[in-house]
């Protein structure tokens, strides 16, 4: 056995961790948990766990069913990512604020099923996303600093699965 188990972790001894979307799997609890079996369907969006993996594909017969999860986390509406939006800017332009965060959406979708928003709230002069992971908060908060300058703030916690990005621009 060339790997020996490291007992704190469980994980092999010397891995080391190589990038963001390894700590993403090692932390994120909805993702943790869940292990379908291959061809595996979500009876909710239709996303088929294959190599490890929820994509979008065409199965004739699926294995089975179960939640994935990003519809897991839409049902408890539990989210792994919030957008803030806020200042005197938003005045009249909330709905092309919050388009530019359902394009971010259209395009991180198709590669990465579980990279979802949850829920767009509008109320005068804040807007709030929720999404299921915590990669899309950051596109949309990039997406609007270069569309529109102003303050962009994110705060991540690696800890909890957790971002939080503020975007804000006064006028
Ligand atoms: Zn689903």
């Amino acid at each position: 056995m060339k790997h020996a188990e490291d007992p704190a972790s469980g994980h092999p001894r010397g891995r080391r961790i190589a990038g963001r979307a390894q700590l993403d799997h090692l932390n994120d609890p909805y993702k943790a948990t869940t292990k379908p079996g291959k061809g595996t369907a979500c009876p909710t969006c239709g996303a088929v766990f294959d190599a490890g993996r929820w994509s979008w594909q065409e199965t004739a017969a699926p294995v089975g069913e179960a939640p994935c999860p990003a519809c897991q986390r839409t049902a408890d509406a539990f989210p792994a990512g919030i957008v803030e939006i806020g200042g005197g800017f938003l005045a009249g332009r909330e709905e092309e604020l919050c388009n530019i965060a359902r394009h971010c959406e259209a395009a991180e979708k198709p590669e990465h099923p579980m990279n979802r928003i949850m829920e767009i709230s509008t109320q005068p002069g804040r807007i709030e996303i929720t999404t299921t992971d915590i990669h899309l908060p950051r596109r949309i908060g990039e997406a609007l600093k270069r569309a529109y300058d102003g303050v962009l703030d994110m705060h991540f916690d690696e800890d909890g699965y957790f971002v939080r990005v503020e975007w804000r621009r006064e006028d």
